[in-house]
């Protein structure tokens, strides 16, 4: 699983950052999370191939977290897509979609599902399939917020050749033993799997944690965490702004990492009134050390 930072303001583009947007890259796949305004150019300008977005999720309905929708589902009949495209949002975004393309009498190519989210707030499986799972959890902001867990399962048991060999297993059975089957020999003697191949590479866990207070609520639905997002959008000098506007500050932000026991922790969601970034992550840092504020373009692997 790959995360590409396409914005990481918030509110307002300003000092050369852009508002929320995120691709997640799972095999040939790509899962779009939050769509700011200019988040089109952003996917021209880091080489993210559109036509491979199959999913969108859509954390709440703050303009700075969907304001780029319209533009990019209307780019996507322009450019003749025909593959369909499914959207996880708050209650009332079909309407607002709905409402942008009767105004133009748009007819798209593709077709567009939108898969509501519970405005009083769900924890519910949104796509669960062989190859990765998405789930959401409630947070707490302003208005209807969810942030999402990302899971991609672990890949199938690796084959220990020399030991499939020594056992004479035929090779028409090795699917079979990656897939955790046990071999019996023709005598009747059953190799345990575990003898003949090792296990694969486990889950790996991606949590997204935006727009929200500090609050430790949804901890358990990102325990453990290979990698959590949580927005940061001011600076300890400032934490008195972030109760007051249900945002958070970058210690906080460490602080429900640490809690989380998670691997890894990604800052973003940066308020304008700050040019400089480098502050954020010194800050969180000194709580949870494994911590890299997000910049735009930002890629990282988990
Ligand atoms: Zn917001």
């Amino acid at each position: 699983m790959k995360i590409t930072i396409l914005g990481n303001n918030s509110a307002i583009p300003a000092h050369g950052r852009n508002p929320s947007a995120q691709i997640v890259e799972i095999k040939d796949l790509l899962l779009l999370i939050d769509c700011g305004e200019g988040t089109q150019m952003q996917m021209i300008k880091y080489g993210i191939k559109r036509s491979k977005i199959r999913y969108i999720l859509i954390s709440h309905l703050h303009g700075d977290h969907y304001f780029g929708l319209i533009g990019l589902i209307n780019s996507f009949g322009l450019l003749g897509r025909t593959d369909p495209l499914h959207i996880y949002c708050p209650e009332l975004l079909p309407a607002i979609i709905q409402a942008q393309l009767d105004a133009s009498s748009a007819h798209l190519p593709y077709e567009l599902h939108f898969h509501t989210i519970s405005d009083a707030g769900a924890r519910t499986i949104l796509v669960d399939n062989n190859v990765f799972k998405i789930s959401c959890f409630p947070v707490e902001h302003r208005i209807a917020t969810h942030g999402f867990v990302i899971t991609e399962k672990a890949k199938a048991r690796k084959l220990d050749i020399e030991a499939c060999r020594k056992y004479e297993i035929p090779q028409y059975f090795y699917k079979r033993l990656q897939a955790g089957d046990d071999y019996e020999q023709k005598d009747g003697t059953l190799i345990p799997n575990e003898s003949v191949t090792l296990p694969g590479p486990g889950d790996k866990v991606y949590a997204y944690c935006a727009d929200t207070r500090y609050t430790l609520s949804f901890v358990e639905d990102v325990r453990g965490a290979d990698l959590i997002y949580h927005e940061s959008t001011y600076l300890d000098a400032d934490v008195d702004l972030a109760i007051l506007r249900y945002h958070t500050t970058a210690v906080q932000a460490a602080e429900l990492a640490q809690a989380a026991d998670a691997k890894r922790l990604m800052l973003g969601h940066y308020s304008s009134r700050y040019k400089e970034i480098e502050a954020f992550e010194a800050e969180a840092k000194r709580v949870f050390p494994n911590t890299v504020a997000s910049f735009e373009g930002l890629e990282i692997h988990v």
